[in-house]
């Protein structure tokens, strides 16, 4: 019988994941922010490490009720770029297309947490669907459309297909983009029927893979992972840089590494998002930018992501790793080495 994932406080409660002392202090929790673990992830828990990477991104703790006055139920503005249900159209060559707000899993630093989970915003019904597929067609700038959400790999592979021929028939899209976790935290879902579906609108496709520790890169993630490559999709990560979790030159070294051993391109390295009730998951863009500049030169180029910055309000991301460049006048440059040594260059 396939294992249920555990929801609720008192799931994980049941498996020894939190105390009963705990679990009272966390229904408030609980009942403001969607719990899911799946089996695959409780499976490499290990209950011996007080600071296991894994219990810290998916087990809920007190520390969620804290909300800052800067943090925001929609930090990056998702909803100011709504110009129909389900699409979000913030630069003008591609749009989000958020089909569902189901997640396998929910992690407790989600940028979009009050809008995903079983209260979140549900999922397009099928005319709400046909509305953003029509914005899609009148807007002939539209070259690429990301599937998000919630993690649109949770839909069934029916709807799935659905969704890949409407987007088929418009000739102006060429790419479509999904951004998933489920090769790693449901390595088995990606079966033959999932990648076909994946596959179907016949566009060139990428898959975007969130992964935030070397400890999720199992044997059966690799598995899931080489079907969708060895299928024609390319695959590229995103990161989100944790407190605690992997704000560590060594682990990001590992992580990075892993991705590119399985065919994986680095992509983004993204600077935690203001979303309520996260602010113990936050590192200072000062020791981001220090932990990036580590990985400068001592790792490959093809493991370093861009670390990038939502800017609040929905003005986009922007690359905000250390500045190796400085103007000195006109044309005349001061650049860094990954040493940190610093050499004239001039234009011309
Ligand atoms: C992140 C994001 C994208 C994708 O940005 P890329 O830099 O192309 O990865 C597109 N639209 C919105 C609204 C986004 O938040
Ligand atoms: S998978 Fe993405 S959208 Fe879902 S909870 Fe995690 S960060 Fe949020």
């Amino acid at each position: 019988m396939k294992r249920r994932s555990l929801t609720s406080v008192d799931d994980l409660q049941t498996a020894g994941l939190i105390e009963a002392a705990e679990a009272e202090g966390l229904r408030d929790v609980g009942s403001r922010y969607a719990i899911a673990i799946t089996p695959t992830l409780v499976d490499l828990i290990d209950q011996a490490d007080q600071h296991d990477p894994i219990v810290a991104q998916f087990v809920p703790t007190k520390d969620e009720l804290v909300q800052t006055a800067d943090e925001n139920a929609d930090p990056i503005g998702d909803h100011a770029h709504s110009p129909v249900e389900g699409i979000v159209h913030r630069y003008p060559d591609r749009v989000l297309l958020k089909a569902v707000h189901i997640c396998p899993v929910y992690c407790r630093f989600c940028f979009r947490r009050e809008m995903v989970g079983p209260k979140g915003d549900g999922t397009l019904s099928a005319d709400a669907l046909e509305r953003a597929l029509d914005y899609i067609r009148a807007h002939a700038e539209i070259w690429e459309v990301i599937l998000t959400g919630g993690d649109p790999l949770v839909l069934s592979p029916r709807r799935l297909a659905a969704i890949m021929q409407g987007l088929a028939n418009i000739p102006h899209v060429r790419i479509v983009r999904f951004h998933t976790r489920v090769p790693v935290v449901d390595p088995g879902h990606v079966d033959q029927v999932l990648v076909d579906a994946i596959r179907s609108s016949g566009k060139t496709t990428y898959v975007a893979l969130h992964a935030n520790h070397p400890r999720e890169m199992t044997p059966e993630a690799k598995s899931a992972c080489a079907r969708l490559i060895d299928s024609g999709i390319v695959m590229v990560s995103q990161t989100v840089l944790l407190k605690g979790i992997n704000d560590d030159a060594a682990v990001l070294t590992d992580l990075m590494r892993t991705f590119v051993e399985w065919r994986i391109k680095p992509y983004y390295l993204h600077h935690p998002d203001k979303a309520p009730g996260t602010g113990h998951f936050r590192v200072s863009i000062a020791q981001g930018q220090a932990i990036v500049g580590a990985l400068r030169g001592t790792l490959s180029g093809l493991c370093q992501p861009t670390y990038v910055l939502d800017i609040p309000g929905g003005y986009g991301k922007t690359p905000i790793g250390m500045a190796t460049i400085s103007a000195q006048s006109a044309g005349d440059y001061l650049v860094e080495d990954y040493r940190g040594a610093k050499h004239r260059y001039t234009d011309g």
